[in-house]
């Protein structure tokens, strides 16, 4: 009930910008940062251009080079958690290749990300809840890459893969029909299994960054929530996605293969730029009414070499906010 309210006064999407730190490369090519912070705010941060003028850009929040993980998920957690109450609720990273999509999200067995935080906070909210709830938890894991989507938790990875396709349910949520769901009871177990997921992703590419740089990685979470006093069953999905680099591509050089992937790549990104600013306009006509929490992180690097890349995706990160 407090979440309602939290959602109501905030409305439902939230957009964070996270900036990595300047990496050794950047660093030894003499790269400096080109990113202004305000030391008062932790909603704004300015771009200083190559003739010294500053751009301005607002989020709900900032992280900064120095921010941990922990940071990062405690800002999501409030979010994450209302899957437990039957909200779907979606989170995805955006942001050019090699700025921390994978990072923020799956995160390093140093460093768990949002992805493993997710679940684990799942599991102890749930155990708190147990005496009024009674959930299971499954989890799925699936890459798209032009059309094609590719079940990540498949038992055998050598079989020839499954035709997948996303097909909206008559309640209007987004079904996989055929997709793998793995019942999850403990945080033990899902590491592991989003490890394993995240291997299944880098098969059969000579590259593992070169794909993820051009396909979508989505996790989701799906939660049967039973309601032990008055029986009130929910069903709710929480899609966590490292979308494919949000970087240009060239349209001069690119040809074949490469130019098709580009042309999907740039009409799913902004597709879903569509989406969240329907979601994020304070018209009444939200399409995925009370049902879609749209939450995303805007990652980007600091680097004066990145300057044109960050400008075009802080453009695209405020204007869905
Ligand atoms: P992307 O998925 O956007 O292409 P990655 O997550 O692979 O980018 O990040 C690129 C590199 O930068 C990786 O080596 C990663 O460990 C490092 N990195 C990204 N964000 C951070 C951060 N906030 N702090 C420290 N290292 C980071
Ligand atoms: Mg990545």
């Amino acid at each position: 009930r407090l979440y309602n309210q939290v959602i109501e006064l905030k409305g439902n999407t939230r957009v964070f910008c996270r900036c990595r730190p300047l990496n050794h490369d950047e660093i030894a090519k003499g790269s400096t940062s080109v990113v202004d912070f305000d030391s008062a705010q932790d909603n704004e941060l300015k771009i200083i251009g190559p003739d010294s003028s500053k751009k301005q850009f607002k989020f709900d929040h900032i992280f900064r080079p120095e921010d941990r993980q922990e940071a990062v998920f405690a800002q999501t957690s409030p979010l994450v958690v209302s899957v437990l109450d039957g909200f779907n609720v979606c989170i995805f990273a955006y942001g050019q290749t090699g700025t921390g999509k994978t990072f923020t999200m799956e995160g390093t067995a140093e460093n768990w990300g949002v992805n493993y935080r997710t679940l684990e906070e799942l599991f102890r909210v749930s155990d708190e809840r147990s005496d009024i709830m009674r959930y299971q938890l499954f989890v799925s894991m699936l890459e798209v890459y032009n059309r094609k989507i590719k079940d990540l938790l498949v038992e055998d990875a050598d079989q020839p893969a499954k035709k997948l396709e996303i097909k909206q349910s008559t309640e209007g949520t987004q079904e996989v029909p055929g997709l793998s769901q793995v019942p999850v009871h403990k945080t033990d177990e899902v590491w592991e299994l989003l490890k394993s997921g995240s291997r299944v992703r880098s098969v059969g590419s000579t590259n593992a960054n070169e794909l993820s740089s051009r396909s979508h990685c989505l996790l989701r979470v799906t939660v049967l929530g039973e309601n032990l006093v008055n029986g009130q069953r929910t069903r709710s999905h929480l899609w966590l996605v490292d979308l494919a680099g949000s970087e240009r591509v060239g349209k001069i050089e690119v040809e074949g293969e490469r130019l098709k992937e580009s042309q999907f790549i740039n009409k799913s990104l902004s597709a879903l730029g569509d989406v969240i600013s329907a979601l994020a306009s304070k018209t009444d006509h939200i399409p995925y009414r009370n049902s879609k929490l749209t939450h995303s992180a805007e990652l980007f690097s600091p680097s004066s070499a990145d300057l044109g890349e960050t400008i075009c995706s802080l453009n695209f990160a405020s204007r869905v906010r």
